[in-house]
């Protein structure tokens, strides 16, 4: 390792003695690429510093959220003046109000919303929501999408599970695991096999519109129309879950992209600007079924807090109010897609490189991926490799083949040349 870590690997051995991996998030650990992680000390723009004096051109952006980079001004003093004047009350706020109507007139699908404080959150409660409005108990999901850690969800996940190889989790007990179905991506006349079986068993389809957590995974032609159309057909709902692609893809995420409509919407990471803060919300009539309105129970200590409404609607405003915000960010991602893809065929390196807006990944393979089973059959020593190159020269990846990369509006043109030449010194060597 060329990279001095050296103050990093001292504080990682001391966290491991105290956290499991020494982390709060498993896939923090690099335990998939044979080298210790960064320890940050701050982020500014586009780029981190870590504790032993690195500067890195960062594509992780806290996994999603800092699409206007790392501690925007503007964020920034909204966020001063709000932590002066408390950091929770546990009662209503005019800010929620005030995020609620930004989410609701980017996402028109959303009638009415309640705020949580994670997507994992978002999800398990939307989830509870569609069994209790439709009476119905199963769902379906599709293997490699990760909708976070809920148990009913933990069935054929992506992201950290993916990275681990863990299929599922101990703990989930095989009667919640009976009532999820797990079809492979992008596979229409599976999920028409099982709505022909027991369709009105079904209470939801949940899936990420614009797969982001086994790589980055597009959906194939009318593969979601036909998934609106089925779920109708049986009176399931269906469920986008836009925790990552929600305002990224397009300001009104894969729904307004592919012109969807769902049931119900989840959506997280951006929505909070890098504070713990998620969302899900949908067709009046289903919504209005949530405690105190109905009878599913939902609530939250902290949800709806000050601070993550402040920084959600200041980062949620400096999208609105440039109206080429994504066209900008996505002109960026496609100049380094494109670097990266003549870059790749110079050494003959084989790749599948994707991209959806400000989204993108590449997988270390001369086939097509379109699943999950797809992307695990990806070079995945030649990943490492290629990481480690990467981290050498101060770019800063997610350090797994199944996760995203993101742009942020702060990234450079500078920063966009030297990540190429990194993926040309990194090429060069596999
Ligand atoms: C990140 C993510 C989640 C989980 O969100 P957390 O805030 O980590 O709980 C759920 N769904 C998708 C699509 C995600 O990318």
């Amino acid at each position: 390792m060329k990279l001095n870590l050296s103050k990093s690997l001292k504080a990682f051995n001391e966290a491991k003695k105290l956290m499991p991996g020494g982390v709060n998030s498993p896939v923090r650990s690099f335990g998939n690429v044979d080298c210790n992680p960064p320890f940050i000390s701050y982020g500014k723009g586009s780029h981190i510093f870590d504790i032993d004096g690195n500067e890195y051109i960062d594509y992780v952006g806290s996994w999603g959220p800092m699409i206007v980079g790392h501690a925007n001004q503007r964020v920034v003093e909204a966020l001063k003046s709000a932590v002066e004047k408390g950091t929770s009350y546990g009662a209503p706020t005019g800010l929620e109000t005030e995020l609620a109507k930004l989410v609701k007139k980017i996402y028109p699908s959303i009638e009415v919303i309640r705020m949580v404080n994670s997507g994992t959150e978002a999800t398990m409660s939307a989830l509870r929501l569609a069994r209790g409005f439709t009476h119905r108990e199963k769902i379906i999901k599709f293997v490699g999408c990760y909708h976070g850690h809920s148990d009913s969800l933990l069935v054929s996940a992506g992201s950290g599970l993916a990275t681990f190889g863990v299929p599922s989790s101990p703990g989930v007990t095989s009667g919640t695991a009976k009532d999820t179905i797990a079809l492979p991506y992008n596979d229409i006349e599976a999920v028409e096999k099982i709505f022909a079986e027991c369709g009105e068993e079904i209470a939801a389809v949940i899936i990420e519109p614009i797969a982001g957590n086994m790589g980055l995974i597009l959906p194939r032609e009318n593969f979601l129309q036909k998934l609106r159309s089925i779920t109708e057909k049986y009176q399931s709902l269906l469920i986008f879950d836009e925790v990552m692609c929600g305002f990224r893809v397009a300001l009104g995420g894969a729904q307004e992209l592919f012109n969807i409509k769902p049931d119900l919407t989840c959506l997280g990471k951006i929505i909070g600007g890098g504070l713990p803060c998620a969302a899900y919300g949908g067709r009046e009539e289903i919504m209005r079924q949530i405690s105190p309105d109905g009878k599913v129970y939902q609530a939250g200590t902290l949800s709806g807090n000050p601070l993550a409404m402040t920084a959600g609607i200041e980062t949620l405003k400096i999208l609105i109010e440039d109206v080429d915000f994504t066209k900008k960010i996505t002109a960026k991602t496609s100049k380094l897609v494109d670097g990266l893809k003549s870059k790749a065929a110079k050494y003959n390196v084989k790749i599948q490189a994707h991209q959806c807006g400000s989204m993108f990944s590449f997988f270390f393979s001369d086939h097509e991926v379109n699943n999950f089973s797809d992307a695990v059959n990806a070079d995945q020593e030649k990943f490492k490799k290629y990481f480690i190159a990467m981290l050498e020269q101060k770019i800063y990846l997610p350090p797994s083949q199944f996760e995203t990369n993101f742009m942020s509006i702060a990234h450079t043109d500078e920063d966009i040349d030297r990540t190429i030449a990194a993926f040309e010194i990194a090429f060069k060597t596999l």
